[in-house]
């Protein structure tokens, strides 16, 4: 039985859903308790030499190595892993690499980490490696020729075009090939000339002869095989003929005795012509009994976010973003760089659960899970985005020039319950500290709580400045500021009252309107801050054909030199904080380092997602 390597996400009620609805059915009616299992994938006789199958149900994750995965996939790699873990079953990776041109070790590598990270594994004893479909090419080409010999499969001859135009349409049957009426002994010479690298790419296929009058496009005589001189990167030149997805993915699945075959809704079509192969190859004696059945759900479709590994290469490839893991890209390497960890992920998944119909779930849906999995582990720091210097004028005074006062915050406001508590964060105020910008107005707005000068009223009196609390310090009160010699504010002024520090018996004395946070001049920390906002404008910026590029949204990305408290220091890459007022920030796992410290934003404390 497969195992999260990591808690379990805190919603332990798993709602059901219609998955969980077949698998519970079929566990009661023993759908597959015959089963055997000979402890890897093969074929009838293969599996016939096995032991009854400990596995309650098989399902598996199928991704063709063809990019990175991206957060559709995570709701995939979730419901399969998920629903094997819940049944006592297993879930098998498996690599759909029937495609010869377009797959690379790389990304092979990059799924096998996904998938690890969020916190799933595919290993059973004794059968660690991932299974690899490119494995099952001998046995589809047996398969193809058997069917060719039971009379259900023909090398056809047709030009693509032919082809095209004798399938018909949806209001109008198809029309059978010239090819079609071939005995099996021709078909099964033409198609070993096929192997044998006798035709030229595209000058033959062989297809299914099921009905070209059917309803459904997809049993109109299905091409199973073709032609393709392509290196394959696992087998090399052995072949010049590669099985099509429609053939090879059900027999992939029957190979590795899966169960429950779970796919997204646009294969829906393709299930009459899964159970018709499956039916060939077990009456055949190929294939071992009950086989596995196809079931589909709705893909994950996320405003403001692109699913197609095609388009995400694109943007990759033109450089739109900085890489796969571009913290602004949906892939799961650019969610990690962004700060989502796999629980969220794991989160997510259950929270929008299994459907089958489209729809499109919103984007804050997705940083709502990380927000929620952060606030209890992500430790607090003070940050200052956009800094400008408050001068505590009456300093050396009260404490003596030079004074440093070590104060202190701690490091989780509610620390988990039988954890032990994380130190403390300590850090020093003295005469001059960092504060945001905007935490200070020359003219207050009404309401304003953080600083603000005296102001002198219609009356001609003078109300007094701002009384306002630096969070883990003193109570101060704004007394002015200076300007340079084009009206920017360069310095905020302000008086300490020393009795008030934070967590000492006095630091009530004085009422604060507002507290804010700061960093000190002393001890404080140059850091780079990178500022996401959605990468593109449009909230489905490629549905209906639209050209997605067109819906990039410029402001994506901007960096600023922020100061931060001496604490994050220690930070590693992939740690995680909350800057406390800011939100959400992660140091980056590429770039961060002691000497160069860098935090991207992850999510904001609260959802203001459009607006
Ligand atoms: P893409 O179009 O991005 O290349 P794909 O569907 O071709 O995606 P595969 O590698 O074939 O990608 O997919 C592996 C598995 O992930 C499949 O079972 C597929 O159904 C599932 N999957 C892909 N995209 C989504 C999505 N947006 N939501 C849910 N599942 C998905
Ligand atoms: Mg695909």
């Amino acid at each position: 039985m497969t195992k999260p390597a990591s808690p379990a996400t805190p919603e332990e009620h798993k709602v059901s859903n219609f998955l969980r609805q077949i698998i519970e059915a079929d566990l009661d009616k023993g759908t597959y308790a015959s089963r055997l299992w000979a402890g890897s994938p093969g074929d009838a006789a293969h599996h016939a030499k096995g032991q009854p199958d400990t596995a309650n149900i098989r399902t598996r994750f199928p991704p063709e190595p063809n990019g990175y995965l991206h957060v559709g996939h995570a709701k995939s790699i979730c419901i399969n892993f998920g629903l094997a873990q819940e049944y006592g079953g297993v879930c098998h990776l498996r690599f759909d690499d029937t495609n010869p041109e377009k797959e690379d070790t790389e990304y092979v590598n990059a799924i096998i980490d996904a998938v690890k990270w969020l916190g799933f594994s595919w290993s059973q004893p004794g059968n660690d490696a991932p299974y690899q479909a490119s494995d099952y090419f001998d046995f589809m080409y047996r398969a193809a020729e058997h069917l060719i010999e039971a009379g259900h499969a023909y090398v056809d001859e047709q030009s693509p075009e032919e082809m095209r135009n004798n399938r018909g349409d949806f209001g109008k049957p198809g029309v059978n090939s010239p090819f079609r009426s071939r005995s099996p002994a021709e078909n099964l010479s033409r198609f070993r000339e096929m192997r044998d690298g006798k035709l030229d790419d595209g000058a033959a296929v062989l297809r299914a002869k099921i009905d070209m009058a059917s309803p459904n496009i997809n049993m109109r005589d299905p091409a199973i095989y073709r032609i393709r001189r392509a290196t394959h990167h696992h087998t090399g030149d052995k072949w010049c003929i590669y099985p099509m997805y429609t053939f090879a993915h059900p027999i992939e699945d029957a190979l590795e005795q899966i169960t429950h075959s779970i796919c997204t809704l646009e294969f829906e079509d393709q299930r009459p012509f899964y159970d018709w192969l499956m039916e060939r190859l077990c009456e055949g004696g190929l294939l071992a009994a009950p086989s596995p059945k196809q079931y589909e759900f709705a893909r994950l479709n996320l405003t403001y976010v692109i699913t197609s590994k095609r388009k995400l290469a694109q943007l990759v490839n033109e450089g739109k973003v900085s890489g796969w893991d571009d913290p602004r890209m949906p892939t799961i390497v650019g969610l990690r760089r962004r700060g989502y960890t796999p629980e969220s992920l794991r989160l997510f998944a259950d929270r929008i659960g299994v459907t089958k119909s489209d729809s499109w779930i919103d984007y804050s849906t997705l940083e709502g899970c990380l927000r929620e999995d952060l606030e209890l582990k992500a430790h607090r720091a003070m940050a200052v985005l956009d800094p400008i210097k408050l001068v505590l004028t009456n300093w050396d005074e009260a404490f003596g020039a030079g004074h440093l006062e070590p104060c202190t915050l701690p490091a989780l406001p509610h620390p988990p319950e039988g954890q032990p508590e994380p130190a403390a964060r300590q850090f020093t105020i003295g005469k001059e500290v960092w504060i945001e910008r905007d935490d200070f107005a020359d003219v207050p707005p009404k309401g304003y709580k953080r600083l603000s000068p005296p102001q002198s009223n219609p009356d001609g009196s003078t109300s007094a400045g701002a009384l306002v609390r630096l969070k883990g310090g003193y109570v101060v009160e704004c007394t002015g500021f200076a300007k340079d010699a084009q009206g920017v504010i360069t310095e905020v002024h302000a008086k300490v009252f020393p009795e008030t520090k934070s967590g000492t018996a006095g630091s009530d004395s004085v009422k604060a309107k507002g507290v804010i946070t700061w960093v000190g001049v002393a001890d404080g920390v140059k850091a780079e801050v990178r500022l996401y906002d959605r990468l593109f404008s449009d909230p489905q910026p490629d549905a209906g054909g639209k050209d997605f590029l067109e819906a990039l949204n410029p402001h994506s990305l901007k960096v600023v030199q922020a100061i931060v408290e001496p604490s994050l220091r220690k930070a590693l890459p992939d740690d995680k904080f909350q800057f406390e007022r800011l939100g959400y920030f992660v140091a980056d796992r590429m770039d961060h380092s002691a000497t160069h410290l860098v935090f991207n934003q992850a999510v904001g404390l609260k959802d203001n997602w459009g607006k």
